[in-house]
């Protein structure tokens, strides 16, 4: 800014607006406006941390209302005619200066953005949300523990089964009635949709030697209507032993073991006669009511007790098939719904609540 006399200074500067001066102070003053200009740029320059702070400098320096730089080539004709040229020669050459110093430290910003982690290490977290087990996996795998404790080998089985072991070993033959109750989906004439976890009979009679005991869960599939009660994939857990001299007493007794761990230690237990192919002699299996323990509700049909799974004796013929001759060599197997123990367990009214992914569902688990 220039003073009317035509002295040159900054904001700032003590105002010497009145004091005439001579041709050589005025020139001698000029310069140290300049050189005051160029080193307050030089600091603010190297100051700039990123593009907004780096629009202000140029602001500062060089917009053209308010720019220190421009302001001061406006007020050239302020000063005497002689003096402009020199003067205006030196401001350009700082305007110069400045444009170029401020497009490279733009560049250096720009860049250093750039390389800038797109994260703040510095910002508070975001706390985490933690998601939960689904409650028919957790189910399951807490049933396969038991079993493991107790000795069993868990076999992982294809969901894509054959006709062979998922029917016909199980003593089920083409035609066999007790295939219309598991129709399901099929591929071609040989392979299907398994409609439950029983071929694990087979493939541990055929892997293993006796005594066998063998354990598999997972997914099934059955041309079922998809409603509270039914669903075309649900989960089932299969079990088998073979060994010499074994009957239903220790069917029984595995079982009482195995559905007090699941539910709860008070359960009772009964064994009704069932039949499946794949077993003789065959039995359901029901546990005293959970919601009214025995003496009657709704849910029981006030029967008090509750059918919860299938069970049997190895049928002859299975063990025959599965290579098993020796007639001293007997086996129990059983199998459940694993959907039907969480319904159960968990009282939930509605089996398609496991497969909506409700995260206001599943959060309860
Ligand atoms: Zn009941």
């Amino acid at each position: 800014m220039l003073s009317h006399s035509g002295r040159f200074f900054l904001p700032g500067d003590p105002g010497a607006e009145n004091l005439q001066l001579s041709h050589e102070s005025n020139e001698a003053m000029m310069r140290e406006t300049i050189s005051r200009l160029r080193r307050s740029f030089e600091e603010d320059c190297a100051a700039i941390t990123g593009s907004e702070n780096w629009k202000s400098v140029r602001d500062k320096y060089l917009a053209r209302e308010g720019g220190l730089i421009t302001g001061a080539l406006k007020k050239l004709r302020e000063l005497p005619k002689e003096e402009r040229p020199a003067f205006g020669q030196a401001m350009n050459t700082l305007r110069e200066f400045v444009e170029e110093r401020l497009e490279t430290r733009l560049q250096e910003v720009r860049a250093g953005e750039r390389d800038r982690p797109a994260v703040d290490v510095t910002r508070p977290g975001f706390p985490l949300e933690f998601g939960s087990a689904h409650p028919i996996k957790s189910l399951q795998a807490e049933i396969e523990e038991i079993f493991v404790g107790m000795g069993f080998r868990v076999f992982d089985l294809p969901e894509i089964e054959s006709d062979y072991y998922n029917f016909e070993a199980l003593n089920m033959p083409p035609e066999h009635p007790a295939r219309d109750a598991q129709d399901t989906f099929y591929f071609n004439a040989v392979q299907l949709l398994r409609t439950h976890c029983s071929s694990v009979q087979v493939h541990a009679m055929e892997a293993l030697e006796p005594p066998i005991r063998a354990i598999s869960t997972g997914k099934v599939f059955r041309r079922d209507p998809f409603d509270a009660t039914h669903s075309p994939m649900f989960y089932q857990v299969d079990v088998i032993a073979v060994e010499e001299g074994l009957h239903m007493g220790h069917l029984k007794g595995m079982l009482d073991v195995f559905l007090k761990r699941v539910f709860h230690p008070g359960i009772k237990m009964r064994l009704r006669p069932g039949f499946f192919p794949f077993v003789e002699p065959g039995a359901e299996v029901d546990i005293s009511c959970i919601f009214c323990s025995g003496r009657g509700c709704a849910k029981c049909k006030q029967s008090g007790w509750i059918e919860i799974l299938g069970a049997g004796m190895v049928h002859p013929r299975v063990l025959e098939m599965s290579g098993i001759r020796d007639p001293r060599i007997t086996g129990f197997a059983w199998g459940m719904g694993i959907d039907r123990v969480a319904i159960l367990k968990y009282g939930v009214d509605d089996i398609r609540l496991f497969f909506d992914n409700d995260l206001r569902f599943l959060n309860q688990f």
